[in-house]
């Protein structure tokens, strides 16, 4: 007797993007960390919570994160109970699917984006349905109805960078008869988002997460807003003690320094811009992106060629063996001096249309 689910044992698991182990060698453009630093607050408040003897450590940390929740209530404008805490967003978009989607029952999202909702569906034994795009940031074929339990809508989209409308996405809350999950992952390199819409609409869900905008995908942090019932229900889901007190620490200095964070957001945002516009002047296609990656088509449409050469040179970028994606390479933006190093790379490749 096999002992272990057959949907487990068919599937293929998620593949995370390429951690080197001597990360300091490379530079790192294929997960969209932030290339600086979180605020030195984190640091002095991770320190603090150690103390001399990390005495502290033997006690369980908050198990309802109220602090945190507090914290983003009020820089999002909304009471605690509209706010939960995860370990990383990706808890609580497998949070979201355990809570809606039972086994054989159906979720969606757009195709190309965030392929981990597969695998998070598969470990469920839902079924998945998927939707393409057009080139106006609407989704192909989307029902005047859509009955499937949840459905996930990446904004700004990764790895394109596109991003949906607020009148769109507030259409699709309204066709869609489960709950409609806004992954808001890269919303803080936009400058627009759908928060509005969890007040106006009971069936959105706004996700986001720390490890981009604030810099501490090493800590995992993450949050969705949403009405209180549905908040309520992944509360009870949850591992009880999800954040652990370092990443509780962290993630409040984190969110209190508003100013740092601003000023780092808004430097990853002038560093796209420029070098989007440096690939564009050789020739390469670069639609504008809402987050903080773009996605580059050489003139040759050879993004494997692109990704060796980078390779080559210790620079690592993301390329989707999908065909839907394989012409081009999604390539986070570093800092000025590593975007510059990864153009000279580029510059030198030719790549030039046959
Ligand atoms: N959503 C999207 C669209 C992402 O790209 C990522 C990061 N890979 C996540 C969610 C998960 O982020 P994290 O778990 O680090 O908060």
């Amino acid at each position: 007797m096999n002992r272990l689910r057959q949907n487990i044992r068919d599937m293929a698991g998620y593949i995370p993007g390429f951690q080197p182990p001597d990360i300091a060698s490379w530079i790192k453009l294929n997960t969209n960390e932030n290339p600086y630093p979180p605020s030195p607050r984190v640091r002095e408040a991770i320190l603090a919570e150690l103390g001399e003897d990390a005495a502290l450590l033997r006690t369980y940390p908050s198990a309802s994160s109220s602090l945190l929740r507090e914290a983003a209530g009020r820089l999002y404008g909304f009471d605690p109970d509209w706010i939960i805490m995860a370990n990383g967003s990706d808890e609580v978009l497998n949070n979201l699917i355990r809570a809606c989607a039972g086994e054989g029952e159906e979720i969606g999202y757009v195709h190309p984006s965030y392929s981990y909702y597969a695998t998070l569906a598969e470990i469920q034994g839902a079924r998945v349905r998927t939707f393409g795009l057009t080139d106006d940031w609407r989704i192909a074929g989307f029902p005047g109805r859509y009955d499937g339990r949840l459905f996930f809508l990446t904004t700004p989209n990764s790895p394109l960078g596109g991003v949906f409308s607020l009148a769109y996405i507030e259409e699709l809350a309204g066709r869609c008869a489960g709950l409609l999950v806004v992954d808001e992952a890269y919303a803080d390199f936009a400058g627009e988002n759908a928060l509005e819409l969890v007040k106006r609409c009971d069936n959105v869900v706004v996700t986001r997460t720390l490890s981009k905008s604030y810099a501490l995908a090493g800590m995992r942090l993450g949050l969705a807003i949403a009405r209180p019932a549905i908040i309520a229900a992944l509360d009870k889901i949850r591992d009880h003690y999800n954040l652990d007190r370092l990443a509780q620490a962290a993630c409040l200095a984190a969110l209190e320094d508003q100013d740092y964070f601003r000023r780092r957001c808004d430097q990853v945002v002038a560093t796209r811009e420029r070098f989007s516009a440096a690939l564009r002047a050789l020739g390469f296609t670069v639609p504008s992106s809402g987050g903080n990656f773009i996605f580059a088509t050489p003139p040759d449409r050879d993004g494997r060629r692109l990704y060796d050469d980078l390779y080559r040179s210790r620079i690592l970028v993301r390329h989707f063996s999908d065909p839907l994606l394989a012409h081009g390479v999604r390539i986070s933006i570093g800092t000025d001096e590593e975007m510059a190093r990864t153009l000279a790379v580029i510059a030198g490749g030719k790549h030039d249309a046959t």
